[in-house]
């Protein structure tokens, strides 16, 4: 069927995220939209419309992931004890040695991942080593068309290394990798702003559903110059900003010594806090960086799985919801938190909010992880007609089996959205009114074939990249080391529960 077509479906429990309510509905789905809402049989029907049998189903906007990576698909379970330090030691055999067919590979096998969980739209930032091609950003861009699913893809880009950019790691090295490192390059800040500069200027030719941004990785991987040339970018193509901000200790540390302020103070006194700007992680954020991101208008991508597994701390959403920061909910890349399931995202975020000691206030309510899972992403993404569940909001919808041990007693749905349900309940899935997801298979991807097609990439990879591979694993060991000891020193907040410590 086409998204012109009229199709009704009736006598569904839908959620509200704006409310957080669930009421039995018809939805009348024409154009791409939800053109009417009402309570069942009272819709009043133009003519002759196809009708989907919804009264077994819960029915909520398709969920929204703020923040993933494309790129790192192929890497789904090989990291099984990584920090974030010793995740970006092995960016490089990560992310690079890619040809366009690998790129589009990794990008469509999470797009299905992300799809048959209930997820319809994404921000991923595409990092390609060592910069950005039109080439590979075409290739991520048809992944996520052929798909069915909305993207806005950002080139995650920088001009430091690892190595160059936490003051004194290299230093720390033995001699021999020291010498190694020294000759890492990144190519010149300006190549990759003008490969940057060559992905906005094709932005005519991105399929249907797809936008671009930029995506400066990390501020102290950064030069200034680097990230004033970013923020020109994004003024003059309108572009939203996003990058990774505190997510380890480390960085906070990382940034006072850098640049004697937060990286937030810094980024504020750089002009690039914005309303479309998204700082993802915020792990270690204080009170003053909060009322900064407030204060303009910015968003949080809030990504616990990742946080969970790199054993990075805990984000602490109240503080952010109670100044009015748009917070959206997020899976990360799959070689930071494997699965990009949004399902697990809201049962991580209900309960990882709980490990505060204080009063209970402090924990996030079933209703409000949906809306971070649905409304909070669509803002980070520009969707504004998106994530909501109104006449007039895009028709991207998920619907999940009533009759699924998930549901069953069926208590509270909406609380068991969160704290039960995974994909397994999910037996449909629509974008701009078009199923993508039916009786539980993605429709546009032979996930067959795919499989076969991934395997193939993978042992072509695991070829070109093993010599960069067996170097990253040298280093780890002293860059995971040098992180932990460097992460102890002093912050003026801490953000997570370490036992013994008062
Ligand atoms: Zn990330």
């Amino acid at each position: 069927m086409t998204a012109d077509d009229g199709l009704l479906l009736t006598g569904g429990l839908v959620v509200d995220p704006s409310s957080g309510n669930a009421d039995r509905k018809d939805l009348l789905i024409e154009g791409g939209k939800i053109s009417r809402i009402g309570a069942p049989g009272t819709l009043d029907l133009p003519g002759v419309v196809k009708r989907h049998d919804a009264r077994d189903r819960l029915i909520l906007p398709g969920l929204v992931n703020a923040h993933t990576h494309g790129h790192a698909n192929l890497m789904k379970g090989v990291a099984e004890a990584w920090t974030l330090e010793a995740s970006l030691t092995n960016g490089p055999w990560l992310a690079g040695t890619r040809d366009p067919e690998t790129i589009y590979l990794s990008t469509l096998l999470g797009a299905v991942d992300m799809l048959s969980k209930g997820c319809t739209a994404c921000f991923d930032l595409v990092y390609e080593f060592p910069r950005p091609t039109k080439e590979g950003f075409k290739a991520a861009a048809q992944a996520y068309a052929d798909a069915g699913m909305r993207a806005v893809l950002a080139p995650m880009v920088a001009d430091q290394t690892l190595f160059q950019s936490i003051p004194g790691l290299a230093a720390a090295l033995p001699q021999h990798l020291r010498d190694t490192v020294g000759q890492f390059d990144l190519a010149s800040g300006e190549q990759t702003i003008a490969a940057v500069e060559a992905i906005a200027a094709a932005r005519s030719d991105m399929p249907e559903n797809i936008s671009i941004a930029i995506a400066p990785t990390i501020p102290h991987h950064c030069s200034e110059r680097f990230l004033r040339d970013c923020i020109d970018i994004a003024d003059r193509h309108g572009f939203a900003i996003h990058t990774h901000i505190a997510e380890s200790r480390l960085q906070a540390v990382v940034a006072s010594k850098t640049y004697g302020r937060s990286a937030v103070r810094y980024l504020a006194d750089l002009g690039m806090l914005r309303p479309r700007f998204t700082a993802a992680h915020g792990v270690w954020l204080d009170d003053e960086d909060l009322d900064l991101l407030a204060q303009h208008h910015c968003s949080i991508a809030h990504i616990p799985a990742s946080n969970f597994r790199l054993g990075s701390g805990v984000a602490y959403v109240r503080p952010m919801l109670a100044r009015g920061i748009n917070v959206g909910l997020a899976t990360d890349g799959a070689n930071s938190s494997d699965s990009l399931s949004m399902l697990q995202a809201m049962r991580l975020a209900s309960f990882g909010a709980r490990i505060f000691t204080g009063p209970r206030d402090g924990w996030l309510h079933a209703s409000e992880i949906i809306r971070l899972a649905t409304l909070g992403g669509a803002k980070i993404l520009g969707l504004e007609s998106c994530g909501q569940m109104k006449q007039g909001a895009c028709a991207d919808l998920v619907l999940f089996d009533l009759g699924h041990v998930d549901f069953i007693p069926d208590a509270d749905p909406v609380n068991q959205l969160v704290t039960c349900a995974d994909s397994a309940s999910v037996t449909d899935v629509m974008v701009g009114g078009v199923f993508k997801v039916r009786d539980r298979k993605v429709v546009s991807v032979d996930l067959i074939e795919l499989r076969g097609r991934v395997r193939d990439s993978v042992a072509r990879l695991s070829a070109a990249t093993g010599q960069a591979r067996a170097l990253a694993g040298q280093l780890e060991p002293h860059v995971v080391a040098f992180a932990q000891s460097m992460s102890d020193e002093p912050l003026a907040i801490e953000r997570y529960i370490r036992p013994g410590r008062k």
